[in-house]
């Protein structure tokens, strides 16, 4: 017998409708590109994304077609998430932080017919326009008077020219809850990048489990302010999260550093931000050496990369700001665990706190996780056994973006996360180890194998091995270890040099380290873990980073 109970799907629209009707005066805050404040509300987001979904029609995007973005934090983004899936079409978010070539590949990959970008990105969409055969028409997110007078892009078309001369009505369509809503590629793993394709109702249900309490706690009454990016895994859905609870969102546009950051916060009123251990630096240190105070600032959510126990202690101790330390994948959507205490702990001192919120927490409702050994059998919850976190659930990946159904990303139904770790009895997972061979340094990932490759095709160089080794501002730097062929001499310094113009920038190997043979394992693959635990101690030269 079925339920007598309306059958609505769950849809993307259906949350900008709700924060027009009924949060319609709240507002978004924007630090432009163009480098004043914007300010307006929920409604003038609404009204504007039903114009810019008769931009994307006058464009001939026909449902289901896929149009990217290449932009900062900021409502003009926002107001694309909303009529890009609102409309029926998938919103591809492009990292601009890839290698050029990596990211005309990833358009090609997804085959985006339209790119929408932000002015400071004029120079990158056009040193690579003739390699994006796939995209029909470029649309620049300004206005006329900051429009160029002459661009190397054809068809290069003004974002407020568009949405000014489109009509305000436009219908949400109404279709499937399981219909493709948004796309973002992860390096998480070795090979190409890989793409990540949400549902609408994935991304719904992911928003419940945002907003819930112990998670983000979003409320109506708070101002969110996330510097996570969203083109990172939807800013960790919080610009869906803020229209469904009707929270004041600010955007801080491409400037993340600390000066920056603490001005919006301290103008706005922020009370709520979220981000990386990395920008979280900048600011504490930006806020230690001037003195100064959060005058509104009550919860940080720290993830992405584990938080440094003494950046929590600085949170709690020194700014009374509470930290909700997360974890989470672009293949989780992200969200997946939040280390915030639950009532029997509450009796704990503070240390034992602490040592409770340092790990990365327990799974919100909908998601599902456990640890396994090498031969699949599950190990208990006892805080010591150290497993494959395995995890499931609505807003868990099934399978990457064009691969072939019979390639699964799941193990007999759970998604292995890459990440080793251990859960203690009240649930709270602790990650231990990586088993994916990937460096993640600020947030963002750095492709090993790719670096590994370039240095291979050195001539002097036999074998060559990437592995990530701590930071204290980047969280890990990628340092490389070279076997050299026999009679073959190469420097540091050769080595060093040999990336420039390969990869981007910031992917570049901070330290070169000789050794007389790499160690293999039984099936002859590189044994990082055990490079890893050699050079864990290895002092870094002061790297630029990024
Ligand atoms: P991404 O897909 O870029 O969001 O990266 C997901 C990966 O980042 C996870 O599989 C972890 O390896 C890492 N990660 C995310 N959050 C944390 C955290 N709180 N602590 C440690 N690692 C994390």
């Amino acid at each position: 017998m079925h339920g007598l109970m309306m059958d609505q799907p769950l849809l993307i629209s259906s949350l900008l409708r709700h924060a027009e009707r009924h949060h319609g005066d709240q507002q978004i805050v924007s630090r432009r590109v163009e480098g004043d404040i914007h300010r307006y509300t929920f409604r003038d987001m609404a009204a504007r994304s039903r114009r810019l979904a008769n931009v994307l029609r006058a464009l001939d995007v026909a449902p289901r077609t896929v149009v990217a973005t290449l932009a900062w934090n900021g409502y003009r983004h926002m107001e694309l998430y909303y009529a890009v899936s609102g409309s029926g079409s998938v919103l591809h978010t492009l990292n601009p932080r890839l290698h050029p070539d990596q990211l005309a590949w990833i358009v090609g990959h997804a085959q985006d017919q339209i790119l929408f970008f932000d002015l400071s990105f004029l120079p990158l969409v056009e040193q690579i326009a003739a390699q994006l055969p796939s995209v029909r028409a470029f649309v620049l997110m300004t206005d006329r008077g900051h429009m160029p007078a002459r661009s190397g892009i054809a068809n290069l078309q003004c974002y407020e020219e568009l949405v000014e001369a489109a009509a305000d009505r436009f219908e949400w369509p109404l279709f499937d809850e399981n219909t493709a809503s948004s796309l973002c590629y992860t390096s998480g793993t070795t090979g190409d990048p890989k793409g990540v394709l949400y549902s609408h109702r994935s991304t719904l249900l992911h928003t419940f489990g945002v907003a819930l309490p112990d998670s983000l706690g979003l409320r109506a009454q708070e101002t969110v302010l996330p510097v996570v990016p969203m083109f990172h895994v939807n800013a960790w859905g919080q610009p869906y999260a803020a229209c469904m609870v009707g929270a004041k969102i600010v955007f801080p546009g491409p400037q993340l550093d600390g000066k920056s950051l603490y001005e919006l916060f301290e103008t706005e009123r922020v009370t709520l931000s979220s981000g990386v251990p990395t920008v979280w630096q900048g600011l504490l240190a930006y806020v230690e050496q001037h003195g100064l105070r959060f005058s509104t600032m009550k919860r940080t959510v720290i993830g992405g990369a584990a938080c440094p126990p003494g950046m929590l202690r600085a949170f709690v101790q020194r700014h009374g700001v509470a930290v909700i330390h997360g974890w989470g994948m672009t293949e989780t959507s992200p969200f997946g665990t939040a280390a915030v205490l639950k009532g029997s702990q509450l009796v704990l001192g503070e240390e034992e706190r602490f040592s409770v919120q340092a790990k990365q927490g327990r799974c919100v409702f909908g998601i599902d996780m456990k640890i396994i050994d090498d031969s699949g059998v599950e190990l208990p919850w006892d805080g010591r056994s150290s497993g494959h976190l395995m995890v499931r659930g609505p807003w868990v990946i099934e399978r990457y973006f064009k691969a072939p159904p019979q390639q699964q990303a799941l193990v007999d139904g759970w998604f292995p996360t890459g990440d080793v770790a251990t859960i203690d009895r009240d649930g709270f997972m602790q990650i231990t180890d990586r088993s994916k061979d990937v460096i993640k340094s600020g947030g963002e990932w750095i492709g090993s194998i790719d670096l590994e490759n370039i240095a291979m095709s050195h001539p002097a160089v036999a074998m060559a091995a990437c592995i990530g080794v701590p930071h204290p501002k980047w969280d890990e730097r990628p340092l490389l270890v070279v076997q050299t062929r026999p009679g073959a001499a190469v420097g540091r310094d050769e080595l060093i040099a040999f990336y420039a113009g390969k990869v981007a920038k910031w992917w570049i190997p901070d330290d070169v380290v000789f050794v007389a043979e790499i160690p293999l394992g039984a099936t002859g693959k590189m044994l990082k873990t055990e490079l890893r635990k050699r050079f864990s101690d290895h002092r870094l030269p002061d790297a630029e980073g990024r």
